[in-house]
C-alpha cells in the first residue's frame, strides 16, 4: 500500500507538534530518512546545494530546495502536502532559508544535516539555536502505523527467505565475504533495494560483532554468525543467525542455546508499558546467571523503520515504555574471543498483546556443509 498525501500531512503535522511540544521553534529536515517519512523525498543525489524541510506548528510545511531539484521534489508522494520554494545558483540559499525561520528559533535539525549547512544557517541567523532531531525527539518515527508495520513485515519475511536459502550454499572451503556476496544476491532477489550489512563471522571472527566479513576460508567445525538486512520498498530488515559447518561440540550447543534461551526471554517480556531498559535486562539476565554475563558486549537491541538503526534502544537506562506499534530488533549475543560467536536476533512489533515476531524463521542451530 502507497503512503498517501494524508499519510505525510499528518506525519508533519505530529512532528510539528511534538518540536512545540519539545519548546522547539520548529524542524529544519535535511535530506535524509526523516525527509523520507516526512514527506516521501529523496534527492537523487544529496550534494553541498541545500535542501530543507520546514516544519512549525500552525505552519504549512515549506520544502525549500534548489532551483534544478524543483521538478523531483514536486513529483515526491507527499510533495502535495508541502508548499515548495526554491533559490537559485548564485543567491545565497541561507539567506533565503532564514526568511523561513525565526531569528531567534531555538530549532530541532536533521543529525545528518552537513556541517556547512548548519554552519550556514547560523551564519544567516546568529541568535538561532539547535539541537539534533533524534535528541530532541527520538520517537517520533518510533510507532509505525499499519501500513509501516505491513512493509517492515514484508522486509523481515524477505530476509527469513534469505536465510533458509543460504542454509544450502557451501560454507566450508569459500571465503566470508563469498557466503556474504551471496546473502546481498539473495537479498536483492527477495525484492529489496539496498543491501545494508551483509555479517559473515566465522569461528574466532564470530567473536566480534562488529566483524562484516573478509577473506578467512571458512573451515569445517565453525560457528558462523550471519546478521544480514537492508531495505525493501523503504522499510528495514535486520536478522541474525548462528550456523554450524558440521556437527557442533557440547559447548557449542550449549552457548547456542543459552543465546536462544535468552532471546525467547526477552521476547516474552515484551508488553506495552515495560521499560526499553527491561527487555535489556531479561535477555542480559539469562546469560549473566550461566556465566557469561561478560561476554555479552552489546545493548539487546534497536528500533527500525526506514532506517536499520534507530530510537527506541534496548539498553540499560533507556526508561521509555514500549507502546504498540513500536518495532525493534532482540538480538543477544555471546563472545568468546579467539574461539567463536553466537548471536540471534528477530525485529520484533510491540502489540496490545505482547510481542510479534516480524521473523518467524527457526532458531534451532542449523547445520550446514
Ligand atoms: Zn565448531
Ligand atoms: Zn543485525
Ligand atoms: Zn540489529
Amino acid at each position: 500500500v502507497a503512503f498517501t498525501r494524508e499519510d505525510y500531512a499528518a506525519r508533519m503535522q505530529r512532528a510539528a507538534r511534538d518540536a512545540a511540544a519539545a519548546g522547539l521553534a520548529g524542524l529544519l529536515v535535511t535530506p535524509g530518512p526523516d525527509l523520507v517519512w516526512l514527506c516521501g523525498y529523496r534527492p537523487t543525489a544529496v550534494t553541498e546545494r541545500l535542501t530543507l524541510l520546514v516544519l512549525a506548528q500552525d505552519e504549512e510545511p515549506h520544502l525549500l530546495v534548489p532551483a534544478l531539484e524543483r521538478p523531483d521534489a514536486a513529483a515526491a508522494p507527499g510533495a502535495r502536502a508541502v508548499r515548495i520554494s526554491e533559490w537559485r545558483d548564485g543567491q545565497d540559499p541561507y539567506a533565503v532559508a532564514a526568511g523561513l525561520l525565526r531569528p531567534n528559533g531555538h530549532y530541532g535539525v536533521s543529525d545528518s544535516a552537513w556541517a556547512l549547512h548548519l554552519l550556514g544557517l547560523q551564519e544567516a541567523l546568529p541568535l538561532t539555536t539547535y539541537r539534533a532531531l533524534t535528541t530532541a525527539l527520538p520517537m517520533l518515527r518510533a510507532v509505525k502505523d499499519t501500513h509501516e508495520v505491513a512493509r517492515l513485515a514484508a522486509a523481515g519475511a524477505a530476509a527469513d527467505a534469505v536465510y533458509e536459502e543460504i542454509l544450502a550454499v557451501r560454507f566450508a572451503g569459500r571465503r566470508e565475504i563469498d557466503v556474504a556476496a551471496d546473502l546481498a544476491r539473495l537479498l536483492l532477489v527477495h525484492g529489496h533495494s539496498q543491501v545494508d550489512f551483509t555479517v559473515v563471522g566465522s569461528g574466532p571472527n564470530g567473536a566480534n560483532p562488529h566483524h562484516a566479513a573478509g577473506d578467512r576460508v571458512i573451515e569445517d567445525g565453525d560457528m558462523v554468525v550471519l546478521d544480514f538486512g537492508g531495505l525493501k520498498d523503504g522499510y528495514g530488515s535486520d536478522i541474525s543467525r548462528t550456523v554450524h559447518v558440521g556437527p557442533p561440540t557440547d559447548e557449542e550447543r550449549t552457548v547456542h542455546e543459552l543465546v536462544r534461551t535468552a532471546q525467547q526471554a526477552a521476547f516474552e517480556a515484551v508488553h506495552p508499558g515495560v521499560p526499553c531498559q527491561e527487555i535489556d535486562r531479561v535477555a542480559r539476565a539469562v546469560i549473566a546467571d550461566a556465566g557469561y554475563g561478560d561476554h555479552f558486549l552489546h545493548r539487546t537491541g534497536h528500533g527500525i523503520g526506514v532506517t536499520t538503526h534507530e530510537p527506541p534502544y534496548l539498553v540499560a537506562g533507556e526508561e521509555q515504555p514500549l507502546v504498540p506499534g513500536m518495532c525493534f530488533s532482540i538480538e543477544p549475543g555471546i563472545y568468546l574471543p579467539g574461539r567463536f560467536g553466537v548471536r540471534i536476533e528477530d525485529i520484533v512489533m510491540c502489540t496490545e498483546e505482547g510481542g510479534r515476531r516480524l521473523n518467524v524463521t527457526s532458531h534451532e542451530m542449523a547445520v550446514v556443509a
